[in-house]
């Protein structure tokens, strides 16, 4: 057994000043029935805990360490930096660099405003798609995340064509009353509701590749009908693409589908490993922006220098020609050491992946709906998520949660981590 002793004092520590111990509520590893570990340092596809126990790490920060822990390109383009200085509210040369840097990575990002979360991107999105179309209402879809703002914490209800019902206290009935759920993957789901509000909808928000139910991949078609459908309505169509965004490829979901939105958010790898989030899109639409139109918004840390140079260092990386075919020969190799593991369980378990992204759901018969998600076995997950990270390898602590695969993970990893499957799996399914 594994010694987590320092990790559990800690935790004990937190708690008495954190709410919950943590910062952040899928840290705290309650859905897997263990207390928290205390990462002391990454390095590469590894994370050491303050007990000294490695893993390798399919967590990577959730999403931005797709280069892995500790890229030493990053760390010296901080360290130049934060030589000159950590933040001065004015305008700095980094700035422009990022924006010219993102619109090369997506051509539908003519503009681009740079925030400090996904959280921030997606909810400045909303307001702009609001301001843009004088439409106060807008549309996601049940079992998308994007990020906590209040608008955006609400569930489906059980009908089709329903009010939203906020999944958190705190968020006014008025304020749910706007946010419209669909089904992913079910266009017909945003016909009916398009109809039912007619000329009251400014949006349809989506992780074009959802990762925040596990992985589940858009069905074919499924996004150019959403593009045609919000373009006759007259309706904004926002990617929500702080996951897929410089992972799924070198310009997004967007670019691997063929299809252009109308605004983009972006997070996660954009700023290197420090906190960045992004939105953008069409001119006409980003010039609604303050101070040249009448949508507000603003950041004292917007366009911070030293999480500029982390984050265009981590892009001008993911720049190089042949990065996002070494990042899939990674991935390939990944799901070839694990595949015969899972496939000896094709009762019990399912297996989605897009690129670098994947998650198995303890779940048969596959998943391609936000529903057959919802059906996975969660208490198996926590046994094989337990006996997984006591054979040394660090699992999303969650069931709807990917897997996220990095340059730096090695195929020693993958095969000490399809090894250490073989047992996890073979108690968890027993
Ligand atoms: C993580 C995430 C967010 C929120 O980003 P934060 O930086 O955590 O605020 C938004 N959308 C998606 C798709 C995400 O995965």
């Amino acid at each position: 057994m594994k010694d987590f002793s320092k990790s559990e004092a800690l935790f004990e520590r937190a708690c008495r000043h954190i709410p919950g111990g943590v910062n952040s509520p899928v840290r705290a590893f309650k859905s897997v029935g263990k207390n928290p570990l205390y990462i002391d340092h990454g390095v590469g596809g590894h994370v050491v805990d303050i007990d000294g126990n490695e893993f390798v790490d399919y967590i990577s920060s959730w999403g931005p360490l797709i280069l892995g822990h500790a890229n030493p390109v990053i760390q010296e383009a901080i360290r130049e930096e934060l030589a000159k200085g950590t933040s001065y509210g004015a305008c700095n040369a980094r700035e422009v660099e990022m924006a010219e840097l993102i619109s090369s990575f997506f051509p539908s990002v003519e503009k681009v405003r740079m925030v400090n979360s996904g959280t921030e991107a997606t909810m400045s999105a909303i307001r702009l798609a609001r301001g843009y179309t004088g439409r106060d209402k807008f549309i996601k879809f049940d079992g998308c995340y994007h990020g906590h703002s209040d608008s955006f914490l609400i569930n489906a209800g059980s009908g089709l064509a329903t009010f939203g019902t906020s999944g958190s206290a705190g968020v006014t009935a008025h304020t749910a009353e706007d946010t419209l759920v669909a089904i992913y993957n079910d266009i017909e789901s945003v016909e009916r509701l398009l109809k039912q509000f007619d000329r009251q909808v400014a949006a349809v928000i989506l992780e074009p590749i959802m990762g925040n139910m596990g992985l589940i991949p858009p069905q074919p078609g499924f996004l150019k009908a959403l593009r045609e459908l919000t373009e006759r309505e007259g309706v904004l169509l926002i990617f929500d693409e702080v996951i897929s965004g410089f992972r799924a490829a070198k310009g997004g979901a967007q670019e691997l589908y063929g299809v252009r939105p109308d605004l983009t958010c972006l997070g996660k790898i954009i700023g290197g490993g420090l906190p960045v989030g992004a939105f953008g899109g069409k001119v006409e639409i980003m010039d609604l922006l303050s101070p040249n139109g009448p949508v507000y918004q603003a950041g004292t840390l917007s366009g911070n220098p030293l999480a500029m140079a982390a984050g265009i260092a981590m892009l001008k990386q993911l720049s190089a020609p042949d990065f996002y075919e070494r990042l899939e020969e990674r991935s390939t190799a990944f799901e070839a050491a694990i595949r015969p593991v899972i496939d000896r369980y094709p009762e019990q378990l399912s297996f989605n992946r897009v690129g670098s992204l994947c998650t198995i759901f303890f779940k048969p018969g596959g998943v391609k709906m936000n529903n057959d998600a919802k059906q996975s076995d969660t208490k198996r997950y926590a046994v094989y998520f337990r006996e997984m990270l006591e054979q040394g390898i660090y699992l999303p602590p969650s069931q709807f949660e990917c897997i996220f695969i990095s340059l730096a993970h090695t195929e020693e990893d993958f095969i000490h981590t399809a090894t250490a499957m073989e047992k996890a799996l073979a108690k968890a399914l027993q």
